[in-house]
């Protein structure tokens, strides 16, 4: 009874805090600003890869233009699937396709990419 009374009143707390940052998420997305709410993308088609500035743009460049955003943006087409700006292929984001072959495949710790290899030629601009 008293736990229930308590996990009401937390939720009474936490619900218009949940609500906030879906506004602030929504009000970033319309600037044009990365709001962490999945990984980066990369085609493996055309090669085209988001980054995000030191200011919180979301850019896409091409190597080695680290530094010159295309100005095409990735447009998601359900959860975790978006379609590549400049080719048109489906590209699916990372986090989702290392979640899935977690649940289905339960491969081990090993099989999964190397956060180093990821990080290689992924720095941020200042
Ligand atoms: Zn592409």
């Amino acid at each position: 009874m008293n736990t229930k009374r308590n996990s009401d009143s937390l939720i009474a707390v936490i619900a218009p805090l949940a609500k906030q940052i879906a506004v602030i998420r929504q009000q970033m997305h319309a600037l044009g600003m990365f709001a962490n709410d999945r990984e980066l993308l990369d085609c493996p088609h055309c090669g085209l890869r988001e980054d995000v500035l030191i200011s919180g743009q979301l850019i896409t460049y091409r190597e080695p233009d680290f530094h010159q955003d295309t100005g095409l943006r990735f447009e998601e087409l359900t959860p975790g699937t978006f379609r590549c700006p400049s080719c048109c292929h489906t590209v699916r984001e990372p986090l989702a396709d290392a979640m899935q072959g977690e649940a289905f495949s339960a491969q081990p710790a090993t099989k999964r990419p190397k956060p180093a290899a990821r990080a290689k030629g992924r720095k941020r601009k200042a």
